[in-house]
């Protein structure tokens, strides 16, 4: 095995890997090249944590998406008709993205580019940042190869955001705001060149080619930013946040807020999916402060689904109906606790943890997220299998559940009082005889 197909395999969760197997095993199928690319590649390259799979096909990879879809009961959820590509969300969550390898050329900053397929090589030369430009090798001839024409690797070990080239921010502006939010979320410094470029495309006001979509798109990008607070502060400090509302940049924001939120989000312990909808979320925070009016220009300016708004506007009256529940004095164990929050939305348990003036209720929910889920964690499949259920059914669910709450629920063990070594046994004395 090369040591990148090593390196990938510790950093993959198993449902992660069985999802790359299965994405393979239908390429080679249908004979096509496939090769993981991405923030996959820079995230795992980078000791980061490995949040989605983005796969890069060398043919017709919505078809390939929809044919792995149906084999494994995976759902299909949006696919991108001019980048030909697809997002899927697989059983046990695991959310992918398999594009075409194509080549983009833009008639003009922020125009529809125009797509052609392309082989890998060319496709990396297409992306926007080195570090994005990686990708690795699936395909049973050249497994476990690594593709780094930008040396993204080498931008990777200097912690350095680097543009692919000196055109690409000028073909496509949303990288304006891709780099601000990728600088925050890895503490990386943009480089100098790339810092130049910045310049010259805000001197030349490049961020007012930005479309509507590319905007909307980034600001679900943002929701999804475990440090989306620092993410508003640097496009507020950098004059970017009226491009999504005028309202939000005349100093109706309320940072306080933000910063609540992400530091709720940040108490979600590392690798535990709480299946929060983060849009919903992020906007109730981010435009607390706009007056209805503001509300309702900003939702049609920057386009929210009717979804999304629904989910933003419902969120505080449905949480107020779980803070209720976990005031309640009937909740005297931690089983009991956990088995309202595990029912609940994430998003509203962060939303509580952020919003709550409740110390009962936010007291319940840390405990939850800090102490609570990690101990759910340490019950293994073995263990469950241990009481003879079949994994797949609901009674193996129903077992786990229960071994968790009993787990939760028993008495710390005591550990008992270090008992005091006795020294070394003296040497014999050899007494003499005689
Ligand atoms: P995240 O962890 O947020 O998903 P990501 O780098 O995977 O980060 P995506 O938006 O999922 O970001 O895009 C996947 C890859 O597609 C990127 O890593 C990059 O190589 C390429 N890409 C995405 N958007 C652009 C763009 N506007 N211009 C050029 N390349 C892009
Ligand atoms: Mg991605």
């Amino acid at each position: 095995m090369s040591d990148y197909m090593f390196m990938l395999e510790s950093h993959l969760s198993s449902d992660q890997s069985r999802v790359v197997a299965e994405v393979q095993a239908a390429a080679t199928h249908a004979n096509l090249n496939i090769f993981l690319t991405g923030g996959t590649m820079r995230d795992m390259l980078g000791g980061f944590p490995m949040l989605e799979l983005d796969f890069t096909v060398e043919g017709n990879a919505v078809k390939l998406a929809q044919t792995v879809a149906k084999k494994t009961g995976a759902k299909v959820l949006e696919t991108d008709d001019n980048r030909k590509s697809a997002k899927v969300l697989f059983p046990g969550g695991v959310h992918a993205t398999i594009g075409m390898a194509r080549q983009e050329k833009y008639p003009k900053p922020g125009a529809k580019p125009a797509v052609k397929p392309a082989t890998i090589h060319e496709d990396l030369r297409c992306r926007d940042f080195t570090i994005n430009s990686i990708a690795l090798s699936l395909n049973p001839a050249s497994r476990g190869l690594l593709l780094d024409p930008n040396n993204g690797v080498g931008d990777l070990e200097r912690k350095e955001l680097r543009t692919v080239t000196n055109y690409t921010l000028y073909d496509d502006p949303v990288r304006l705001l891709r780099l601000l939010r990728f600088k925050v979320r890895l503490s990386f410094n943009i480089e100098e060149r790339t810092k130049m470029q910045y310049d010259n495309a805000r001197e030349a006001q490049l961020e007012t080619r930005i479309p509507q979509s590319d905007l909307l798109e980034e600001l679900r990008h943002t929701a999804k930013e475990p440090n989306c607070a620092d993410v508003v502060r640097l496009l507020q400090d950098e004059k970017l946040l009226q491009l999504f509302s005028a309202a939000l940049a005349g100093g109706k924001l309320n940072p306080a807020g933000l910063q609540k939120l992400q530091k709720a989000r940040q108490m979600v312990p590392f690798g535990i999916d709480i299946h929060i909808e983060p849009m919903g979320l992020f906007i109730y925070f981010l435009a607390e402060g706009l007056s209805a009016k503001d509300r309702a220009t900003f939702t049609k300016q920057v386009g929210l689904s009717r979804k999304e708004v629904d989910q933003w506007q419902k969120l505080e009256a449905k949480s107020k109906k779980l803070e209720k529940e976990l005031k309640s004095a009937k909740l005297q164990k931690p089983s009991h606790v956990y088995r309202v929050l595990c029912q609940a939305p994430g998003d509203q348990v962060l939303f509580l943890l952020a919003h709550s003036s409740e110390r009962l209720v936010h007291d319940r929910i840390r405990n939850y997220l800090q102490k609570y889920l990690p101990s759910a964690q340490e019950v293994t499949d073995r263990d469950v299998l241990a009481t003879g259920a079949r994994p797949g059914t609901p009674k193996f669910q129903k077992a786990r559940e229960e071994l968790i709450l009993t787990k939760l629920d028993a008495r710390p063990k005591k550990v008992p009082p270090p008992v005091e070594q006795p020294g070394p046994a003296p040497a014999p004395a050899f007494a003499r005889k005689g």
